[in-house]
């Protein structure tokens, strides 16, 4: 069975806040657009994902994801889904899916056994849609606002997304109704009478609507973060001749360090920190010193890889503390530009970055003054 998902940016969100330079799907949640947080929950589980909504907001928003080239939406919801399915159905023949799943581009956080819910119910029904029991009670208001009546909230239920369908059939009813009042998909089947399956939703399937809402989804996301640390130690010897290079920064110094690369080794040591709290490896690994291509390299693109490391794996730096050890030059003077430059590199802000440094006291290699010494330390909040 392949199984393909439409992604639903059309809509102008007007309710989240109608001074809104961007529709409500390209807010930020976390560093993140909305809708880039719901491509990614929907991805593990489909085979292809068709954006629809405008074409230049969704390839940046989507960038680097594995998605079909988006296509442009309609002016009722409806129009958009029949848009999306048309460019399914145009796919060469092997790739046309059996089963599609339609949902909102402003449900962030659609959790993994809610899609798998509605792809198992499938099945045995034409049609399947998450929904949740309504458990407050009902009144029906007057043109007063006062109560007109109670409604029996008996077998009433809360549409969600993904709503999930066999391709073929959706496809045919959307061609066959174009007036475009559909609300959600499942309305085309019931009008048709097809079955349509009602399985478990979940109130963390948030639709950003309101801006409360945005502050509902930053917690739900905050409680799946976790702490991660990492450590980082590199040495360099001295070598006459070199410029030195510390934390980014060009530091007056008799001599330069040796090293395949410039041999920053305030950087080297922040790297592998980060890729310790990762459990990605280490510098090494990303940057293999047996490759030409880093010969002489300026460390600076190492460190903006691990900041993106961090970003990919949906997490953030809470703090990095950097210690050089060394008898001389004097780093005090130009710690200021160290933190600055690392933050930049890592699209952090300057607080997060700490950098100092220690003599060991004449003792030893660092003491001998024969190379510099770093110890890195970061904190990561990751999912
Ligand atoms: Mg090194």
């Amino acid at each position: 069975m392949r199984i393909a998902a439409i992604l639903l940016a059309a809509g102008a969100g007007r309710r989240f806040d109608p001074e809104a330079p961007l529709p409500k799907q390209y807010v930020l949640l976390r560093g993140q657009p909305v809708i880039r947080h719901a491509a990614r929950a929907l991805l593990p589980y489909v085979d292809c994902l068709q954006p629809v909504g405008d074409p230049d907001l969704l390839r940046e928003a989507l960038a680097g994801l594995p998605t079909l080239p988006p296509v442009a939406g309609g002016a009722e919801r409806q129009h958009s889904v029949r848009a999306g399915l048309d460019a399914l159905a145009a796919l060469p023949e092997t790739e046309r899916p059996d089963l599609v799943l339609v949902h909102d581009g402003a449900r962030p956080w659609v959790p993994p056994e809610v899609i798998r819910g509605v792809i198992a119910a499938l099945d045995t029904a034409k049609g399947a849609i998450p929904a949740v029991r309504v458990a407050d009670t009902l009144k029906r208001g007057d043109t007063r606002d006062m109560i007109a009546g109670t409604v029996s909230r008996d077998q009433l239920w809360r549409a969600q997304t993904p709503q999930g369908f066999h391709f073929g059939l959706l496809h045919a009813l959307h061609g066959a109704s174009a007036d475009g009042a559909a609300t959600d998909d499942a309305l085309l089947l019931e009008r048709a009478g097809h079955d349509v399956a009602l399985v478990p939703g979940t109130e963390d399937n948030i639709k950003l609507t309101y801006a409360e809402d945005l502050v509902r989804l930053e917690r739900l996301m905050d409680g799946q973060l976790l702490p991660r640390a990492g450590t980082g130690y590199d040495v360099h010897a001295f070598e006459d001749g070199r410029k030195l290079i510390l934390c980014g920064i060009d530091v007056p110094h008799t001599r330069g360090l040796a090293g395949h690369s410039d041999a920053d080794v305030g950087i080297h040591a922040l790297c592998d920190a980060i890729y310790g709290a990762l459990a990605e490896g280490d510098i090494g690994r990303h940057f293999p010193p047996s490759d030409n291509e880093w010969k002489d390299a300026d460390s600076a693109r190492f460190l903006v890889h691990a900041g993106e490391r961090i970003r990919a794996r949906g997490g953030f730096l809470t703090s990095a503390d950097v210690t050089l050890v060394c008898e001389r030059p004097k780093i005090g003077p130009h710690a200021e530009a160290m933190r600055a430059r690392l933050a930049d590199l890592l699209q952090v802000d300057i607080g997060t970055i700490s950098v100092k440094a220690t003599t060991s006291e004449r003792l030893g290699f660092t003491g001998r003054e024969e190379g510099i010494a770093c110890i890195a330390t970061v904190m990561l909040m990751v999912p």
